[in-house]
């Protein structure tokens, strides 16, 4: 388990204010002249050398994707820094805790990431039902501007950095990073085609990097405390330490920062007083947030909780946002659900994702009350299949994925709810 002292976030449950004066105070803002000193290229290095991947969902290594932005400005076009902090996937509330408890981490951290990749500025793209973090991070960025810490010759450095905070409007799809620039231009919030990757051609056209905002809020500690601490916890290829948010039906829902690679069972039972009602009583886990499969009871208790272990259940870490149901979930509901929640946030724009995720939610919605034929299973599974892999953006994959896991896992079930609708109307006869 994690130490106290091996903690990044501090104030995660927000016992001490978020303001400057006490921000100061946990180690933040110290002396950020020094760590800008060092140089754009050892800051890339540094964080390469951490190992810290994307902590949105994808984990793309960081310091690579900085490294892809370019030295010298073309055309005199200048550079940006967006930060993904449009946290809208069901089961993750870890920016959230971030923006309102520790927002000073975010924007010393965008002032380092943004001085490394040669950005003129920072967007934060906040997703708009955070009303309260977007008020405290408004403060903040002024307390920021104020103390000189931002703005013209930021820290004493140099060099000049803007952050501006822009509330988003309530579209999930907006946190798919192009829908994110386009959205910031003032358009509708619509996925563009990859490549040219946002660092070729990002926002107003220009070389733009797009980061969460917890990979972002680490990165002053890692350039304290150096790459090769933080690249200390967790294992290889898998690195650091994450923020878990765990809900559902364990004893204590929380959010806990923790070493990467903590097994399943390991961080329920430290942090959340374990499962409702026993171990005994789990039925299935998210892990990863509702885009990832869910993993049968069985397959998930000592499942180490990163990307290369989770995998190799048939998952992913995704946002780390740990959905827990026990025997008293409805499995075949809570997959129709999510399935709503896909064809409700598509956005329409190719074929496959706007057709397909209402017609896989129609279709679970007939598994779920059991008024529908055994073959319609594959079907349904085969109909995932088109999707995956034939859209544009991930959300396409994201409403494919949940129901292939519920019919590798739970197929029995969904047989089960046919034949008794079926025994049901032909009683009725
Ligand atoms: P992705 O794998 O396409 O990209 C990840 C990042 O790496 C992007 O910034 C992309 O630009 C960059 N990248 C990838 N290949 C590159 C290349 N060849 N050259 C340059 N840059 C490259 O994934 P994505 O669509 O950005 O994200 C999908 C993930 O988002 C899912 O895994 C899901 O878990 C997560 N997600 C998170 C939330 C949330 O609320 N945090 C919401 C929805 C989805
Ligand atoms: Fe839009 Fe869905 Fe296509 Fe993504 S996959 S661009 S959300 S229609």
């Amino acid at each position: 388990m994690l130490e106290d002292k091996d903690r990044i976030f501090t104030n995660v449950y927000g016992y001490q204010p978020w303001n400057l004066d006490a921000a100061k105070k946990r180690g933040d803002w110290d002396n950020t002249k020094d760590i800008l000193a060092k140089g754009q290229d050892a800051i890339i290095e540094e964080v390469k050398a951490s190992g810290l991947r994307g902590r949105g969902g994808a984990g793309f290594p960081t310091g690579l994707k900085w490294s892809f932005m370019p030295k010298e400005s073309k055309d005199g076009r200048p550079s940006f820094l967006v930060i993904n902090a449009d946290e809208s996937e069901p089961g993750s509330c870890k920016d959230r805790e971030i923006m309102r408890h520790d927002p000073h981490k975010l924007i010393e951290g965008a002032l380092v990431a943004g001085f490394a990749m040669r950005a003129r500025a920072a967007y934060i793209y906040i997703r708009g039902e955070y009303i309260r973090e977007a008020e405290v991070l408004f403060a903040a960025v002024q307390e920021a501007y104020d103390a000189g810490l931002i703005g013209k010759n930021a820290s004493g450095s140099g060099y000049d950095f803007d952050v501006f905070v822009h509330r988003g409007a309530g579209a999930y799809i907006c946190g798919e990073e192009t829908a994110m620039i386009e959205s910031l231009e003032g358009k509708k919030g619509q996925p563009r085609l990859k490549p040219p990757f946002p660092a070729g051609a990002g926002l107003y056209g220009c070389p733009t990097t797009v980061n969460n905002v917890e990979s972002i809020a680490v990165t002053p500690t890692i350039m304290r405390r150096g790459g090769a601490w933080f690249s200390s916890f967790g294992r290889e290829n898998n690195k650091g330490t994450k923020l878990f948010q765990i809900s559902g039906h364990v004893n204590k829902p929380c959010v806990v920062e923790e070493a990467m690679g903590i097994p399943f069972g390991e961080l329920i039972e430290k942090h959340c007083g374990g499962i409702r009602g026993g171990k005994d009583n789990l039925l299935a886990v998210i892990p990863g947030g509702s885009s990832v499969p869910l993993v049968p009871a069985e397959q998930i208790w000592d499942a180490p909780m990163d990307f290369d272990g989770l995998k190799a259940v048939g998952s992913g870490l995704g946002t780390a946002a740990v959905i827990v149901m026990d025997k008293s979930t409805d499995i075949v509901k809570a997959i129709s659900r999510i399935s709503y929640f896909y064809k409700h946030e598509s956005c329409g724009q190719c074929t496959p994702c706007r057709e397909g995720t209402g017609w896989m939610w129609r279709v679970m919605e007939r598994l779920r009350t059991g008024d529908a034929n055994v073959e319609e299973i594959d079907m349904l599974f085969q109909v995932t299949k088109q999707v995956e892999g034939h859209t544009i953006c991930a959300l396409g994959d994201a409403a494919a994925w949940p129901i292939q896991g519920l019919i590798k896992h739970f197929r029995p079930e969904l047989e089960r709810r046919i034949k008794e609708a079926g025994n049901m109307a032909e009683a009725a006869e």
